[in-house]
């Protein structure tokens, strides 16, 4: 397999176009207004407007490779939306002045693709975290590249997460590909690069796990079974979206369990592809519950997997130990 660095460099720069506006609505809309708790305007127009950005790019250079986005524009189509149609072409004019209304809705609805395993097809998801960033948390925009079945390329932009390089420096850009050693770089200095690489730490027992904010979408109660089961004293790191992914592959966290709370729900691949890829692409290893490799090749769901487990890769079947013991 040759070098992916001319697609990592597109889905890079993508990705930063998309931190750029996800930043400024977040300024703008949730900081500036007081925000209803209901008001779900910033996220959606986040969600849309950097899907956008980063489709119209991507198709400039690769017009060729489908995609599998999270969103699609039919809602926008709706006459109550117009309000909402208008602050998103101001917000995306803020980034790239030339996107007419009508480029805007092509691009999101470029990611209608099936995914599949054959050939190439992005994946992304334009805010993972929803949650988070309406919180003024932790979010992540994750675009993957995915290639007969499987990610090779896998960018997190990370617009809230402390870069940790020394300087008080917050927003990152994680990247890695077939070919490319793994890396991040600060989001406000491009170029800044550090290779990353997942942490030591031998045992369970002393490792630092992290899980979601949300106990809808990953069992708390479950993760503090496992976590008697192993031993480990710390007190679980929450974080939404694939920040997670991205702690474990620069080794600030050892473990990332997710844990089904419901039968019958299916993981999306756009809330896995990135990040599990950088996690191995690091040295870690990502399978899910049952130690099954997550098989992006069904579609745009993971059908054939139960939750995820990623972890550092020294104690992994301990872990699936723990979780067969505990019986979710
Ligand atoms: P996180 O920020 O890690 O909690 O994950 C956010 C993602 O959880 C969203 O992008 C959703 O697609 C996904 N999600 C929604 N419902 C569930 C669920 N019941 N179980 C697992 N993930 C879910
Ligand atoms: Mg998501």
């Amino acid at each position: 397999m040759g070098s992916y660095q001319e697609e990592l460099t597109a889905a890079i720069h993508a990705v930063r176009q998309a931190a750029r506006i996800t930043t400024a609505i977040r300024k703008e809309l949730v900081a500036g207004h007081s925000l209803e708790k209901n008001d779900r305007s910033p996220v959606t127009i986040a969600d849309y407007g950097a899907q956008a950005l980063i489709f119209h790019d991507l198709f400039q250079h690769y017009p060729d490779i489908p995609a599998v986005g999270e969103e699609d524009a039919s809602s926008l189509d709706d006459p109550d939306h117009a309000g909402l149609k208008q602050h998103l072409l101001h917000f995306v004019h803020q980034v790239d002045p030339c996107l007419s209304k009508e480029d805007v809705i092509h691009a999101i609805n470029r990611g209608n693709h099936s995914g599949g395993a054959a050939g190439r097809f992005w994946s992304l998801d334009p805010i993972d975290g929803t949650k988070g960033f309406l919180r003024d948390d932790q979010y992540a925009i994750a675009l993957a590249l995915i290639e007969n079945g499987k990610p090779v390329l896998g960018v997190l932009g990370c617009p809230s997460l402390p870069a940790r390089d020394g300087s008080d420096a917050i927003g990152c850009l994680f990247a890695a590909a077939e070919g490319v050693t793994p890396f991040v770089e600060p989001l406000s200095r491009p170029n800044a690069k550090q290779l990353i690489h997942a942490s030591s730490t031998a045992s369970a027992s002393q490792s630092v796990f992290c899980e979601s904010v949300e106990s809808g979408h990953s069992s708390h109660r479950a993760s503090a079974d496992i976590a008697k089961t192993l031993s480990t004293t710390s007190e679980p790191v929450r974080m939404d979206s694939q920040c997670k992914y991205a702690a474990v592959a620069r080794g600030e966290a050892d473990l990332y369990l997710r844990l089904p709370t419901r039968a019958g729900y299916r993981e999306k691949i756009w809330d896995h592809a990135a990040g599990a890829y950088l996690v191995q692409a690091a040295g870690g290893t990502v399978t899910d519950i049952g130690g099954k490799p997550l098989d992006f090749s069904l579609g745009r769901t993971l059908k054939a997997n139960r939750g995820v487990v990623a972890s550092n890769g020294k104690f992994h079947s301990a872990v699936l130990e723990a979780i067969e013991s505990t019986g979710i």
